[in-house]
């Protein structure tokens, strides 16, 4: 599935690489099965620019629990698949907002559901005392009507979605990307 669906309109174009690379830690294949469950691939901010080359938004296939809440697919160092529950703020020091795990990742994607509707893994990361205070991203974007850089807060982008700048957003809507 190609991430760029329209050469101007480019769904949540990042800044410095448009064209993202995937990130070995986050595969990008979106099983039937996590399909059926919800997932879906998306884009979201990238950290210090660490994962999938410099580009400002990395694809990742995730699930959203709510607001500031996602469970993510990843892949550790063995090649095993795991689902992280993170939330998005930072662990209550200085430390910079992103989306940090609750607790341990889970071999299994309904799991990893079910665990984090509970909220028990997050009651459980609190009393522990490793709650995470919670914190807005901020998608750092260019914007494909005026080419000029902003930013937008929201936890990710779905494929295929259109952001505009302010400036742009009355003058250039969606449909106008649709062909
Ligand atoms: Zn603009």
């Amino acid at each position: 599935m190609p991430l760029v669906q329209h050469p101007h309109c480019i769904n949540g174009t990042s800044r410095k690489d448009a064209a993202m690379r995937t990130d070995p830690m986050y595969p990008t294949e979106l099983t039937e099965e996590e399909s059926g469950l919800g997932y879906q691939l998306a884009l979201v901010g990238n950290p210090r620019r660490v994962f999938s080359g410099n580009s400002s938004l990395m694809p990742v296939v995730l699930y959203s629990v709510g607001p500031l809440s996602c469970i993510f697919k990843t892949r550790d160092s063995d090649g095993n698949i795991l689902y992280s529950h993170r939330q998005h703020g930072d662990f209550g020091k200085s430390d910079r907002a992103e989306w940090n795990p609750v607790l341990v990742p889970v071999p299994s994607p309904a799991d990893a559901i079910r665990i984090a509707k509970e909220g028990l893994d997050a009651q459980l990361a609190a009393r522990q005392g490793l709650g995470i205070d919670p914190a807005m991203p901020a998608l750092d974007l260019q914007c494909p009507a005026c080419h000029y850089p902003f930013s937008v807060r929201k936890d990710f982008l779905g494929i295929g979605e259109v952001v505009v700048c302010t400036k742009c957003s009355r003058a250039h809507s969606a449909k106008d990307c649709a062909s």
